[in-house]
């Protein structure tokens, strides 16, 4: 599987069905295009892994992914004979709209879909396709599979997704709720399913990575989400502020000292963690706290309080929880912020076990106090294992 971002290209190889759900291999290009490029190869055999450093220039994505076939196919760090013999490779795809509820073959059609809504997705979806066509040249024996960030959420109700504004504005310009990080909300509820062996389970998925989203999921489907339009509402993030009153924006742009592109890098890349304490990593942010920063522990406060919230209105629309999971880097591994947004919430009926919060374990895993009803589970999430078995699924049945 390929996911292209604007300056990088992460891939990953998998032998498909497999057992393990283990990639043959993973690898990821950074800063392409620019001064201090590299590609980090990594081959993975049982539970040995090999890693390949190479730090070189890589100028543009086509670059990339001749670089990534060489390796692929080469001696030492090769897992196929050649690029041939690849028979599906499936692509992460930001932005799907209101056209796709599940995974595409890329034919003619869903590119240009794909391209339409780049208008959407301007960072993202332009790349995606880019790195497709190149990727139909490169693999040209290959099934190409587009799995969308957004398809999980097009289960949402209307009421759900409609902004309280006129619908001209949704009928001509496309403004709706689409939610994002939809592979990760499925792949992780798909998992918490299956443990609790009950498909109409009430879950409510909290994804707390650099981006952060949660998402109300009934019968296995998405029902609500905190990410709307674009990624920038809902919960507090890395660099994202989440939830802001709009007015806010025109205030600023009243006063003359901002342009709209500065609001928009305030927003998306100077806010959150990063605006407030100074660092988008979680990690900084709670040594800060722990050295007796104010803000960072102010800003913690905020990014466990704005969760809360959200927990209690999920809880409202389900009308009920069978289970809260969390996931992605901060919700798999910060005990101390599970623990601030599960306190206090014995009204709901919601009760961590303060020690199995604590206790680090791989795979998905429950830290909520025995013979409770509400189950709080910790439930990794696997983007990439998650397209490549979408992938396959598709090209089994074509
Ligand atoms: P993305 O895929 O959105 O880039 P990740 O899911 O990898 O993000 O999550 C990145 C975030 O996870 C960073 O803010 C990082 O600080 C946080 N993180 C990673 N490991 C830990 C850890 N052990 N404790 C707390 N936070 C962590």
């Amino acid at each position: 599987m390929i996911n292209a971002g604007s300056s990088s290209l992460k891939y990953q190889f998998f032998q498909m069905p497999s057992n393990t759900e283990k990639p043959l291999c993973t690898g990821l290009i950074e800063k392409i295009g620019f001064e201090g490029s590299f590609i980090k190869h990594k081959v993975i055999t049982g539970d040995e892994e090999k890693i390949f450093e190479y730090p070189e220039f890589i100028a543009d994505h086509a670059d990339g992914l001749n670089k990534i076939i060489t390796l692929l196919s080469g001696s030492g760090t090769g897992v196929v004979p050649s690029a041939d013999a690849i028979d599906a490779v499936g692509h992460r795809v930001v932005h799907g709209g209101s056209y796709f509820s599940g995974p595409a073959l890329l034919t003619t059609e869903v590119k240009d879909k794909i391209r339409e809504l780049s208008a959407l997705a301007p960072l993202h979806n332009p790349v995606s396709l880019e790195c497709i066509e190149l990727s139909e040249k490169a693999f040209p024996n290959a099934h190409q599979v587009a799995v969308f960030d957004t398809a999980f959420h097009q289960t949402m109700p209307e009421h759900a997704f409609l902004y309280a504004i006129s619908p001209v504005l949704y009928e001509q310009e496309k403004i709706r709720t689409y939610g994002f990080h939809g592979t990760s909300h499925y792949h992780v509820s798909k998992k918490t399913i299956e443990y609790l062996g009950k498909p109409n389970a009430r879950i409510i998925s909290v994804h707390l990575g650099n981006g952060c989203s949660i998402t109300a999921i009934k019968d296995g489907r998405s029902v609500d989400t905190s990410m709307g339009f674009g990624p920038l509402s809902g919960l507090v993030m890395g660099t994202r502020s989440g939830d802001i009153d709009p007015s806010v924006i025109f205030h600023l742009l009243g006063t003359g000292k901002y342009t709209s592109d500065d609001i928009n890098n305030i927003l998306n890349r100077e806010s959150g963690l990063k605006g407030f304490a100074g660092s988008n990593d979680m990690r900084d942010v709670r040594k800060m706290k722990e050295a007796g920063n104010v803000r960072a522990s102010l800003i913690l406060d905020i990014y466990a309080y704005r969760i809360k919230k959200y927990i209690g209105a999920y809880i409202a629309a389900l009308n009920g929880v069978d289970a809260i999971i969390f996931t992605a880097g901060v919700g798999e591994n910060d005990a101390g912020i599970r623990e601030s947004i599960c306190a206090d919430m014995d009204y709901l009926k919601i009760y961590l076990d303060k020690e199995k919060n604590n206790t680090a374990m791989a795979g998905l895993r429950d830290i909520s106090v025995t013979g409770t009803d509400v189950k709080i589970l910790v439930v990794p999430t696997n983007e990439e294992l998650e397209i490549a078995q979408q992938t396959f699924q598709l090209c089994l049945n074509l």
